[in-house]
């Protein structure tokens, strides 16, 4: 039993889960992270996949969500990295992967817990947990209770930039160049150049502008929610 009702969106299953070999390919008179053999599309920037020539390398991941016979259980603390990725560049509800902007507003509703969120100023704020539109809200906030001891912050969002990315950071061994992990789950911006070529992103991480918080009254409320 996972204590989930529904299976949300951006969750893995544990058949898309690829474990492909890294090594430290040579480039530019250095080495970065690569999968071997590398594709096209492996490597992501602020704008989304890049061409083979730069970028922070992105883990591989297979999106089987609407094949149910061949994608196998849900792996409930595991995110499928593509579909995250999803959500964030096209603002889709982590729940049920629609659009999760309010069109009366134009602003985008969003459930914050401490472990994915970081205050960075009034009003912004940094997170790799996507929205969650008013339909879901309800539905999301029974499962974060029901799993989570943190409070949960419901609020609204007006505008979203690409930050950076979550991810695992590796090092060459001195003597074989095989890559070992030394960081996990690390915050590396898109400007943290230094950083990219050990990088294997795992979530994207977006800035958050212009939140305001919704009082338990007003925002399921003014939305017919309850
Ligand atoms: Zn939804």
């Amino acid at each position: 039993m996972n204590g989930y009702s529904t299976i949300p969106y951006v969750i893995a299953f544990s058949n898309e889960l690829v474990e492909d070999p890294i090594w430290f390919e040579p480039s530019a008179g250095s080495v970065r992270l690569a999968y071997r053999p590398a594709r096209d599309g492996d490597w992501v920037g602020p704008g989304g996949v890049r061409r083979y020539a730069s970028g922070i390398l992105r883990a591989r991941v297979r999106d089987l969500l609407d094949r149910p016979d061949e994608r196998g259980h849900e792996r409930m603390r595991k995110l499928n990295t593509l579909r995250q990725w999803r959500c964030m560049d096209h603002l889709f509800c982590q729940v049920c992967g629609q659009p999760a902007i309010d069109l009366g507003t134009g602003r985008t509703p969003w459930l914050l817990v401490r472990p994915v969120f970081e205050a960075t100023g009034p009003g912004t704020g940094r997170t790799n947990a996507p929205p969650c539109c008013w339909a879901c809200v309800p539905k999301a906030l029974e499962e974060c209770k029901m799993l989570r001891a943190e409070p949960v912050m419901l609020c609204t969002v007006g505008d979203v930039t690409s930050a950076g990315v979550l991810a695992d950071i590796y090092q060459p061994m001195p003597d074989t160049g095989q890559p070992v992990p030394c960081l996990r789950n690390a915050f590396v911006a898109w400007s943290d150049h230094i950083w990219h070529a050990g990088a294997l992103a795992v979530a994207q991480v977006v800035d958050l502008h212009g939140i305001e918080p919704v009082g338990p009254r007003d925002g399921p409320a003014l939305h017919g929610l309850r």
